[in-house]
């Protein structure tokens, strides 16, 4: 590039049209309709439905590879598909058991620069209330990540050394102890969002990320669009007014997005797909039932199941799996929609050294007690991890603010775009980002 094309770019990436505080909500498991179709459902959500009449929304946000909530967060906020960013799952892989359900808390793994790094680049302060794989997370000037381990109050002492020193005692001495890092209730929300609203009157951070997991936890234990889901959005909607007025009230030309991780689909049926890698052989058993050896496993992904094989590029491994994999989507009662390989889950930005994706039919998914018979009634009413192509499986981008350069039905929109889009908002710009911004 000519020298003077060089710096007109640095020019151009330099001084941004507008630059503004920016508060960023995700409500985990929110459909597009849930806010779209409120009216028609009787929902009672007016701050959500504020978004819609007064800013931007997508009518639906395609995500990624799989649509679990730790991949869908950590694109949220980099602008890349898991491939990139390599938070593979929920839970990090673990074919023996021994991490204790241990997820991808770690900022470490996230290989891609966030949206905390491009707010610190535009010179904005940051903080964050409990969004996924945030601990130790770079650029968060005041930090209450999520984690958990068992439940037991020593977790509060663990969270406690992992967030920003002093800050869960100076917020707790006005507000009372924080939820547990375990607590997906919305009582839990209820109380992040009365932190994270002190947080921003106190400290005034010019880019701040919430999570609340309220929404998604009561859509798997009793189903989407169910009562108790209804009655969980509009609490959570009250939390999104509060949120908002502090954000206002700290900085009255702040822009607010909420963002959701994906969809929600009803489910009866758990599919036991360790039973037959047992059978197989590639999976051996202890007494007490957990895995001693195996040669291939399916990682646990809700809806699909990302297949990992010991010895990736073993030919004849690969070859049985595929063989297994054929024989058992070729048996109705099994309820696998789709099988893909290595190529393919790299050609949708599906991270991980899986060797084979199996996304279950809509109404199944796949079952975590390796004991249990190979068709069952579902534990769940609800379930996401299906193929990210699904209607169903489609997330929620609303955003409200001055000089947004955004208006009305923003249309059906990559996940992808939403943090180059947000880093513009703040003034700054993530170039790693795999699309442009919306409204360009
Ligand atoms: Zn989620």
């Amino acid at each position: 590039m000519l020298p003077w094309l060089a710096l007109a770019g640095a020019l151009i990436a330099t001084v941004p049209a507008m630059a503004a505080p920016l508060l960023l909500v995700s409500i985990d498991g929110l459909r597009p309709g849930d806010v779209l179709e409120a009216d028609r459902r009787g929902l009672r959500i007016p701050n959500l439905r504020r978004f819609v009449a007064e800013g931007a929304y997508a009518s639906g946000v395609t995500g990624v590879l799989p649509t679990l909530t730790y991949p869908s967060h950590t694109t949220l906020l980099t602008g890349v598909s898991p491939a990139r960013h390599g938070i593979a799952n929920n839970t990090t892989f673990d074919p023996a058991g021994i991490n204790q359900v241990g997820w991808y808390w770690y900022a470490a793994d996230d290989r891609a620069e966030t949206l905390w790094t491009a707010a610190h680049r535009a010179g904005l302060s940051t903080a964050n209330v409990h969004w996924p794989v945030s601990v130790g997370a770079a650029d968060i000037d005041n930090n209450l990540p999520q984690i958990w381990r068992t439940g037991h109050d020593d977790d509060r002492k663990l969270l406690r050394v992992l967030a920003t020193p002093e800050l869960i005692d100076g917020l707790e001495r006005d507000l009372g102890p924080y939820a547990q890092g375990i607590d997906e209730s919305v009582d839990g929300d209820a109380s992040r969002t009365r932190f994270a609203a002190r947080l921003i009157a106190t400290r005034k951070p010019g880019f701040v990320t919430v999570y609340l997991a309220g929404l998604d936890h009561i859509e798997h234990v009793a189903g989407p669009e169910s009562a108790e889901a209804n009655a969980a959005l509009e609490r959570i909607d009250a939390m999104i007014g509060s949120l908002a007025e502090a954000e206002r009230t700290a900085h009255p030309d702040a822009v607010i997005a909420v963002v959701s991780d994906h969809g929600f689909a009803s489910v009866d049926t758990d599919i036991n797909l360790i039973r037959p890698f047992v059978a197989a052989g590639l999976i051996r058993l202890d007494a007490a039932g957990r895995v001693s050896e195996w040669e291939a496993e399916p990682w646990f992904a809700g809806g699909s199941a990302a297949i990992m094989l010991a010895r990736p590029d073993d030919t004849a491994l690969i070859a049985k799996a595929r063989a297994l994999l054929d024989r058992l989507k070729a048996d109705p009662a099994m309820r696998i929609a789709e099988i893909i390989d290595r190529p393919e889950i790299a050609r949708r930005g599906g991270a991980t050294a899986a060797s084979f994706f199996v996304y279950f039919q809509l109404g199944a998914e796949m079952g975590r007690d390796p004991a249990a018979p190979l068709v069952s009634p579902s534990k769940s009413k609800g379930m996401h991890g299906f193929a990210a192509a699904l209607p169903e499986m489609r997330s929620t981008f609303l955003i409200a603010g001055p000089n947004i350069g955004l208006h009305g039905n923003l249309g059906e929109i990559d996940m992808r775009r939403i943090a180059p889009t947000l880093a513009r908002v703040m003034g700054g710009n993530l170039p790693g980002a795999e699309m442009q911004p919306l409204g360009r």
